[in-house]
């Protein structure tokens, strides 16, 4: 059994073999989640052009006069193009492009309108502005040709807007790689069909498959194998023609009916097997000429945390990333006490929130009766995981600990209707 940390290490290092997936062209609409595959270059200048952030007269700071004959206006979508005279003024709207001849913008607030001659209308300015008040200007943020997104970004909703911004309509993301997962056991019986008196549902499958779906890559489903290495060996040897990794659940313990490990090893390699995680610890890293294949443990919160911990990091640097991309941790303070053998790093599924005081500090609360792998419910109670390294014992409310959180929402406890 090697340490959490050497697991981490040997996945790193095997994904890191894999040459990133070529290069696509692909539309804005597509590029959430997708990962760059060159640095992303503007095409056009944000601010576009000298833009108006306000309501109000654009004019020319040169000139002292108070009082100002407004020539013509200026609205988002239609720009002034006449004469700038520098003692006069334009009517502008937030968006407006300002007029060439002018540097500065005064808010509408700050103007008294003079009574309309027949002629013309005037405005007299009442609060100083400085040269260039509330002008957004042509490429204070980015000029064309200048870097948005480096190469290696995984894009998020958040940044189309500014890729849109910059004229950037298509982008080469790399291509998505192909990711099958099974379920192994005979117990097992797919979702919404008739139960036999011994069976259980998968429930692996669904939850793997909906984490992948977070991902930059094709799922195909293989659904439930039966313990039996002749046909474990006849889904894997399809699995190594079709995906770049495969992923299973079940039979990698030492068990009689658990082949998945001989098969591997018959097929191709076992890196690895076995780390001081819990739960978790029955973990294959293997490979299959240029599959690489992960082998979770069958119990769903053991192959749920081993997916999030270890699996997911790799699959992210087998999509092109640089270096892996491990889950977020940060420190919070333990509002219960929780038990903790020296030996595996521990995870305990937790409730993560904020205290309701004037400085809020991070909190956290195992959650769940008891942290045993088959204990599935409290997946649905908790919105994090605690982490406890190999070498800590028992934990006592107010130790700081470190803690991830897998979902942004605190569930109500167990039993709560609304
Ligand atoms: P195994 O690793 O095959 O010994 O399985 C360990 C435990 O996880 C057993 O209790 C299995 O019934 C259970 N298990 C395995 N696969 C699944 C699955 N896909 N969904 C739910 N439970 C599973
Ligand atoms: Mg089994």
């Amino acid at each position: 059994m090697i340490a959490f940390e050497q697991m981490q290490t040997a996945i790193a290092a095997l994904a890191a073999s894999f040459a990133a997936p070529p290069s696509e062209q692909i539309s804005l609409a597509q590029a959430v989640g997708r990962i760059t595959a060159c640095p992303v270059v503007a095409k056009l200048a944000i601010p576009r052009f000298n833009v108006s952030a306000m309501d109000g007269y654009a004019l020319h700071s040169r000139s002292t006069a108070q009082q100002r004959m407004v020539i013509g206006q200026a609205v988002a979508g239609l720009a002034y193009s006449g004469d700038c005279p520098v003692d006069d003024c334009v009517r502008i709207f937030t968006g407006a492009a300002v007029p060439d001849g002018y540097d500065s913008v005064v808010m509408q607030e700050n103007v008294a309108h003079t009574a309309p001659t027949e002629q013309a209308a005037y405005i007299t300015i009442n609060q100083a502005f400085k040269p260039g008040a509330n002008i957004r200007l042509q490429g204070e943020e980015l000029m064309p040709g200048d870097v948005l997104l480096a190469k290696g970004h995984i894009i998020q909703a958040s940044d189309l807007m500014s890729l849109a911004a910059a004229g950037v309509h298509t982008l080469a993301v790399h291509g998505k790689i192909v990711v099958g997962v099974l379920s192994c056991g005979d117990e097992l019986c797919d979702i919404g069909q008739p139960l036999g008196a011994e069976q259980i549902v998968d429930c692996n499958r669904i939850g793997l498959m909906a984490m992948l779906h977070t991902l930059p890559v094709t799922v195909i489903d293989y659904g439930i194998a039966v313990d039996d290495p002749i046909a474990l060996k006849a889904l894997l040897s399809q699995a190594r023609s079709e995906c770049d990794v495969l992923i299973s659940s079940a039979g990698v313990s030492v068990g009689d009916y658990d082949y998945m490990q001989s098969v591997v090893a018959e097929l191709g390699q076992v890196h690895q097997y076995k780390v001081a995680m819990k739960p978790g610890k029955p973990f294959v890293l293997g490979q299959l000429g240029s599959m690489l294949y992960f082998g979770l443990p069958g119990n769903p919160v053991s192959s749920f945390i081993g997916f999030t911990q270890l699996v997911a990091p790799a699959l992210w640097q087998r999509c092109g990333l640089a270096a892996t991309l491990q889950p977020f941790t940060f420190k919070a303070q333990l509002l219960a006490s929780t038990a903790k053998k020296p030996g595996r790093m521990d995870f305990q599924r937790a409730l993560i929130t904020l205290s309701a005081d004037a400085s809020p500090v991070w909190q956290v609360t195992p959650v769940g009766k008891g942290q045993d792998s088959h204990r599935i419910v409290a997946l649905s109670q908790a919105n994090g995981l605690m982490i406890l390294p190999a070498e800590s014992t028992d934990k006592v409310a107010g130790d700081w600990v470190d803690v991830q959180l897998f979902s942004v929402h605190a569930p109500k406890p167990l039993g709560s209707e609304d």
